[in-house]
This record gives C-alpha cells, structure tokens and sequence, in this order.
C-alpha cells in the first residue's frame, strides 16, 4: 500500500461519513496529497523512515498549522492563518506523518460536548443522536469513524480522555510538561496538554514517542529523556498495585458504567495485579477548583484576542476601547464569554483572596491525595466519565451538570499527571471507558497497565 493510497482511503472515508459526523472544520488536500507523493517516493529507497511513516493524522483545530485556518472553533478566528507549526505538528512532519485536515472542538475548548462550537457539533459515530464529548471531540469522532488513523487533542479537565471514552477508543493526556505547548492556542496554561487519540494503546505509544520531548519554546517543557514507550507494552501486570478510590465510584456514576469499571478490575487481578481500594479525601473539591483556576487563567489568556492583533476586527469602532468592545462582543460565544467573566472576577482585586488564592491552595491538596496514594500504588483506576456519551442537547441548558461530566478527569489535570482512557464496555450500547492514572512522567507504566487490559 503506498501513502498516497492510504491518504486516498482517508479523504473517501471522509466524503462517505463526514455528512454525518461532522468531525472536520478544515481539509488540506492539496498539500496531504503532495506530502504523501513526497514519501511515496522516498518508499523505494534506503532512507530510513520516521516513526509514523504515511499514517494520516487529524490535529484539533486549536493547535496551529502554517498557512492552514486555525480558528478554535470560533467566529474570533474564523479566518486565522497561522505562520508557524506548533512544536507537535513540527515532531510529527519529521515522523512523516500526513495531515489530513484539522478538527472540530469546542470553541476555545471550553466544553464537553462539541455543542460549543460556533460552526457546527459533531456527531457521535456509534448514535448521531448522541454527543461526541468534548472539547477534542472532532478529534476522538474522526479516529473514531475511520476517517484518520490517530489525531491530537489537547486536555484541559478531560478534553482528551472524556471523548475517548464516550466515543469508544484510546485517549492520553501526558504529564504536564512532556509534549510542548508552543503553537497550541492556551486555555489554561498551567493545565492544558497535548495528547493523542487512536484507536488501540499500542499507536497511543506510537503517537506520544514521537511528540514528547522538550521544547525550548515552552519554558514549562520538561527537560527529561523521554523512554521507550513501544518496549514498554509488556502485556504484563503481575504484581501491579492499583489502587481503586472509593470517591471514584460513588455517587452519582450510573450503574452500568461501575459495572464495567468493577468488571475490568476482575480482569486485572487475574492477570495477577493488586487491586486496593484507597481514598482520596479531596476529591470532591476539584470540579470547583478547576473551574475557579480554569477560568481565572482563560480570562488572562483570552485577553490577546483583541481585534488587533488576530482574527477578526469589528468594522467602524468609535474609538479604540469600542474596537476591543465589538471585536470581543462578536467573536466569543456564551459559554467563552460566561469562562472569562467568572474568571475576570475570582481575579479582580478583593475577590483574589477568597476564591484564586484559596483554589490554589485547594489544588495543593488534591496534588497531595494523587502523592499520598502513589507511595502505595503504581496506578490509579476508575471510570473516565461517570456516565456514556449523553444525547445532543439534553444538557445546554444547564452548565453545572455539563461542568459535573468531567468530576473524574479533572483532578489529573491539577496534579499533573498522566491519565489514558480505554474502552472498557458500554452502557445502553454506548461505550464505557477506563482512566488509568499513573506517577509524573511514568507514561510506561500507564501504557503497560492499558495495553496489558486491550
Ligand atoms: N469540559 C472541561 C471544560 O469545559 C474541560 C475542557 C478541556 O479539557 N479543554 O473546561
């Protein structure tokens, strides 16, 4: 099979299905065709190939590409041409990988639904009536329909592993500080992270070998050696400790879904894993945290976008604070307007005190908890989502419960550590996935522990 045969399947599979799950803002053919002649050529050859050598990729639309519309999903830059690759579309041009195009999200990727998106939702392939989740939900629905052979997100409070999980494949956010940030577009700079979605764990260690490493562009980039992640899948678990918190499956998880999660458990432990149940008392406090930190970073972060500098510019302003005011007014949707207003006022003077200083604090404590058990435990285990992929619109109305699907992934974003979603069965014929969280920068033995359950 030559690359640009592959490519060729990729856009047909698109035209076939993309009507209906929506999962692409932006196609690039021209240039993946001529990519993918470029390494046809190359094919003959001797020249050594590169880790992804002709696999065709889909990269969330908030990660930037040279020359290729970036917009975020947002009407603010719905005609934003970046001039550089970000750092991971650079790592994965040299592991010769095609882009095939970029991907729906929620705007800003504040969401959990794809439903906040300003052009479109996409479509959950295994029952359109359902949502995708969010917001790298483009990228977990692509992967998921055949359309791309793996694609990036990036992961906020769950942003990789809760589409994974309600769209039935494999999602991980590294450890923060692993894959470099430089060229994704920032939420929530000391949270976000780039990560892949595929559909088994052996392309997850696939993927991440290639995009890790450190970057001096991003000076929260860790400067370590990145490991063997490939030789890491063993498939063996003798002796793993994994520990089981209680808070993890408790209330409000749908029964279906602890079923699953109680069943995959089983499975370890007659592959001879120690499975243990541990508490971790603070877990309840982390949706709150995040929200409070989430937004108070959005609200600095997303004050760039000021009709000045990009994307789209208010036409006939007064004056100058009229720009900034029409320009900010059109461009942003409700729920990034609703993020910054929260934000602008946990940060504003006599208000720091009380709710940023206070969630920092907070977020020491669940750091603690995720400490205190891995002095025990190799990885921690329970549900990524407590319930499956909801249906579209049965929760825009109501942005608390929207915010409550992402209980169980937020607290690994605000300790730092990395967390993969696997399919683990299904709940009312939608699909039911498995977080296992494990130490800062022990992505092997997250892989391991995953790949050993596939
Ligand atoms: N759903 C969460 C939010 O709306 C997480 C988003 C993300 O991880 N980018 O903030």
């Amino acid at each position: 099979l030559s690359v640009s045969e592959l490519v060729d399947e990729s856009y047909s599979r698109i035209g076939q299905v993309d009507g209906k799950v929506k999962a692409f803002l932006t196609l690039d053919e021209e240039n993946a065709r001529a990519a993918a002649r470029k390494l046809d050529e190359q094919l003959g050859g001797d020249e050594s190939r590169g880790l992804l050598f002709g696999l065709p990729a889909g990269i969330k639309d908030n990660i930037v590409t040279e020359g290729l519309t970036t917009t975020c999903a947002s009407q603010f830059l719905r005609n934003f041409n970046p001039v550089y690759d970000a750092t991971v579309v650079q790592k994965l041009k040299a592991a010769q990988s095609v882009t095939i195009g970029k991907l729906n999200m929620d705007e800003f990727a504040m969401g959990g639904s794809n439903e906040n998106s300003s052009f479109h939702p996409t479509y959950n392939p295994w029952n359109p009536e359902h949502v995708p989740g969010g917001s790298s939900g483009g990228s977990a629905a692509a992967v998921a329909a055949g359309e791309v052979y793996f694609s990036l997100g990036s992961d906020t409070g769950g942003s990789i592993r809760q589409p994974a999980a309600y769209c039935g494949i494999v999602g991980m956010k590294p450890t923060y500080g692993l894959v470099s940030r430089f060229g994704l577009v920032a939420f929530a700079s000391s949270l976000d992270q780039i990560g892949p979605l595929t559909k088994n764990v052996e392309d997850s260690a696939y993927v991440l070998q290639a995009i890790a490493g450190h970057d001096p562009q991003d000076s929260t980039s860790a400067k370590v050696d990145i490991p063997d992640y490939i030789s890491s899948l063993t498939g063996d678990v003798k002796g793993l400790r994994i520990a089981v918190p209680k808070e993890y499956l408790g209330e409000g998880i749908d029964p279906q879904v602890k079923d699953a999660v109680l069943t995959a458990l089983k499975v370890y432990e007659s592959m001879g894993a120690i499975v243990e149940e541990v508490s971790m008392p603070h877990s309840e406090y982390a949706v709150a945290t995040y929200y409070l930190l989430a937004s108070s970073e959005a609200s600095s972060n997303l004050a760039r976008f000021d009709g000045v500098r990009y994307g789209v510019r208010a036409e006939n302003p007064a004056n100058l604070l009229d720009l900034y005011h029409k320009s900010r007014s059109q461009g942003f949707g409700p729920e990034v307007k609703r993020r910054i207003m929260l934000g602008t006022y946990a940060l504003s003077s006599g208000y720091y005190d009380a709710y940023y200083l206070k969630a920092q604090k907070v977020r020491t404590l669940i750091k603690q908890d995720f400490d205190n058990v891995f002095k025990n435990y190799d990885v921690i285990i329970g549900p990524t989502t407590p319930t499956a992929a909801f249906k579209i619109g049965s929760q825009t109305s109501d942005p608390l419960t929207m915010y409550l699907n992402d209980i169980l992934t937020i607290p690994v974003n605000l300790a730092g550590v990395p967390g993969i979603s696997i399919p683990c069965g299904f709940a009312d014929g939608m699909p039911v996935g498995l977080q296992i969280v494990g130490k800062p920068l022990d992505e092997s033995t997250v892989l391991r522990a995953a790949h050993a359950y596939e």
